[in-house]
């Protein structure tokens, strides 16, 4: 059973990724760098970091504009804004590898769009001009054009939208699984064809890779796999070896881990759905739909109505119940207010 805990377990607290991170960067330090996993984890905490300075910047304005704070305050708080490129400079620093460097130099220009930001917030605040706060204004959206295009850029670089080979069958190599992708499909769109989700499986090699700068970004993202681009779908290489066993080499394990894996990686692809789906971010709620999905997500993948309920009945006992605190809640049940079909006796679905 220890070992079904391993395979379910998420790796949501960013303690946990940040411990692994480091291993990757100190075992990959070829002149040659592919990634720099530590430098996306900084950057990441300096973008919340000024996150923050901006909302306290804000608010003090706001303070002053009310006359409840001293524009002495506001002089200060919107010092970090003005000296954003300095602390980008400082507690990011220019990354090694040359494909986040493009990136980089975008952040760098967000950082004038802030400064400019900043001194408009300064000025405004206490001389309650309608022309100066509608300058602030202007200043602001400046930041998030440049912020967002910033970030755009830098995902565009990392490995797990890099183009692969759409290949099915029983293979290892990172590739784009295309009968999984029709399979999420017609579990979130109803038709095999309604749009283009992408599966992708990575290869062992390439999905720690993969998963530690996508993660080490954008913090929290699932043990097995993550969903993102609206329509991308990443998944561990074991998930998908179990995935192709069933789908390919008609296997039904009933028994064992095997089994245990078998219910886990429909269950993924069910859990990866719904964040495309809903676009729902919460992971109880995303993991108590995939449970009442996993037996149509089999029935879509073609492992059969009976072997499809097996799955779904040994994922709700055994494996759900092992699932990290996140990914689990009490509303999780049978007539629950989470319940998708409440008038219906039959769970999980
Ligand atoms: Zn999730």
């Amino acid at each position: 059973m220890a070992a079904a805990i391993a395979l379910l377990a998420a790796c949501s607290d960013e303690r946990r990724v940040n411990e692994t991170t480091l291993t990757v960067t100190r075992s990959t330090t070829a002149p040659t760098r592919s990634q720099d996993v530590a430098w996306v984890v900084l950057l990441r905490k300096w973008e919340d970091h000024m996150s923050n300075r901006g909302s306290h910047a804000t608010e003090v304005a706001d303070g002053v504009r009310r006359k409840a704070r001293k524009q002495a305050e506001l002089d200060l708080a919107v010092q970090p804004l003005e000296r954003c490129a300095e602390s980008l400079e400082k507690e990011v620093g220019a990354p090694r590898v040359p494909r986040y460097r493009e990136s980089y130099g975008l952040f760098r220009t967000a950082c004038s769009a802030v400064a400019d930001w900043g001194r408009a917030l300064d000025e405004a605040a206490g001389a309650g001009d309608a022309e100066l706060i509608r300058n602030v204004d202007r200043k602001e959206t400046r930041v998030g054009e440049t912020l967002d295009e910033a970030q755009r850029e830098l995902e565009s670089s990392f490995l797990a939208v890099e183009s692969l080979p759409i290949k099915g069958g029983n293979v290892s190599t990172s590739r784009i699984e295309p009968r999984f992708g029709r399979a999420m499909n017609k579990l979130v769109y109803k038709r095999e064809d309604a749009a283009q989700i992408e599966v992708r499986c990575w290869s062992q090699e390439d999905w720690p890779k993969v998963k530690f700068e996508w993660g080490g970004y954008a913090g929290n993202i699932d043990f097995a796999g993550f969903a993102y681009d609206d329509f991308r779908v990443s998944v561990a290489p074991e998930y998908c070896a179990s995935l192709v066993g069933l789908v390919y080499e008609q296997e039904r394990p009933t028994s064992g881990l095997p089994l245990f894996r078998a219910a886990a990686s429909v269950a993924l692809l069910a859990h990866e759905a719904g964040h495309l789906f809903e676009s729902e971010t919460n992971e109880a709620r995303t993991e108590c739909q995939a449970v009442q999905h996993v037996s149509e997500m089999g029935r879509i993948l073609g492992l059969g109505r009976a072997y499809s309920d097996e799955l779904a009945r040994v994922y709700w006992e055994d494996l759900y119940p092992r699932n990290p605190p996140a990914y689990k809640t009490p509303l999780c049940r049978n007539g629950g207010p989470l319940d998708l079909k409440p008038s219906s006796d039959k769970w999980p679905g």
